[in-house]
């Protein structure tokens, strides 16, 4: 392993976003990571450059500027059009030897996670996965990165103080994005492949999207979830309709999905999704930091328990004390009369 020394380490300076690009989209994730990577820069006293890797990306690539990016690097080409992890991995390394960031931040989704690791390896770099919190040591510029580990049971706050730059992705969701700022303007460095670059390995022939439509948590305003205190699937159903009430999306925790009474797809947490929703209202569900890594950043947390001393009853902004069985159906009459 080569370690990198003092000097060298002072070489290396700003605050990259790489962003995530979707059937030519930049995905809003970006615009969390911007925001994170902005805070992480002004304490450093240094820059925020984003990098937008696409078929036909530049115009979209300017509105980086109002989520808080500097600089943004362009590298505008038809052979990165679709999911092309393998040819992105050498054009980001090839970025990051010649403008040497002291930070790169990725997000944590299926692309994310095919092209950090790639590069991490190919730039000598450490990588921390899925963090769910970023700070930093403004004397040095070492990366507070701080994600669950041994199972969820503890937060562990990792430093790589010996490579630069430093890598992290982070899941969607978990950090809030700025608001945008119109005026805010930047400086756009156009790149371009090489003559001889092109994706030798794989051939994306069709991409099927999977899953249930109906669960949609990403894109729920409210969400009404249920633990192991919603009792079985009939207790699932009352939280159904509580949803078709306020116009929801139903979650669960793992303890609900692992017994079998609503599939996985509606898990949130550290093995699930990651939400972000205006109100979360947590029925029955405990608040284990596995389960509250998934949906802290809510706006508005209620939950519904009979034991008030749990952590998401600490957690929330009202905690109703009680039985889910009783509170839930008076709630729903309640609207029913508005
Ligand atoms: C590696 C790993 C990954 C994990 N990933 C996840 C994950 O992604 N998501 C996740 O959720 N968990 C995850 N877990 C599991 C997590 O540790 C907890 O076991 C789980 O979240 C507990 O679920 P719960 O809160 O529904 O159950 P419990 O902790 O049993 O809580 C049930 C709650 O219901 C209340 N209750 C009971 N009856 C009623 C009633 N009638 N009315 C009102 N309240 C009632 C109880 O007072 C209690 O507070 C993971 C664990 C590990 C080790």
């Amino acid at each position: 392993m080569i370690l990198i020394n003092e000097a060298d380490r002072s070489n290396y300076t700003n605050v990259w976003v790489v962003s995530e690009v979707l059937s030519g989209n930049i995905q809003p994730v970006t615009h969390e990571l911007l925001g994170a990577a902005r805070a992480l820069a002004d304490k450093r006293g240094c820059g925020v450059w984003a990098v937008a890797m696409g078929s036909g990306i530049t115009d979209q690539a300017r509105s980086l500027f109002a989520y808080g990016a500097d600089k943004v690097i362009v590298v505008d080409d038809a052979r990165l059009s679709g999911f092309v992890d393998e040819l992105e991995a050498r054009v980001l390394v090839r970025l990051i030897k010649k403008y040497k960031p002291e930070i790169v931040l990725c997000a944590g989704t299926t692309r994310g996670k095919a092209l950090a690791p790639r590069v991490a390896v190919r730039a000598n770099c450490g990588l921390t996965a899925d963090c769910t919190g970023l700070d930093i040591d403004a004397d040095n510029g070492d990366l507070l990165q701080t994600r669950p580990a041994f199972g969820g049971n503890i937060m562990a706050t990792i430093r790589s103080s010996n490579h630069r730059p430093q890598m992290a992705t982070v899941r969607p969701r978990v950090m809030k994005a700025p608001e945008p700022d119109p005026g805010r303007t930047g400086e756009i460095i156009s790149e371009s492949l090489e003559e001889n670059d092109s994706v030798k390995l794989k051939r994306i022939i069709e991409i099927v999207h999977s899953g249930d439509s109906t669960v949609n948590l990403g894109d729920a305003e409210i969400i009404i979830s249920g633990g192991r205190g919603v009792k079985g699937p009939e207790g699932f159903e009352l939280l159904r309709r509580f949803a078709a009430k306020v116009g929801g999306a139903v979650g669960a925790s793992r303890a609900a999905v692992d017994a079998g009474w609503i599939p996985y797809s509606h898990q949130i947490g550290q093995t699930g999704q990651t939400v972000q929703t205006k109100v979360y209202i947590a029925c029955g569900i405990s608040g284990q930091i596995q389960h509250l890594v998934g949906m802290q950043s809510c706006d508005f947390i209620v939950a519904i328990d009979k034991n008030p001393d749990t952590p998401m009853m600490q957690l929330a902004d009202i905690a109703e004390v009680g039985d889910l069985f009783e509170i839930i159906p008076e709630i729903i009459n309640e609207i029913s009369r508005v």
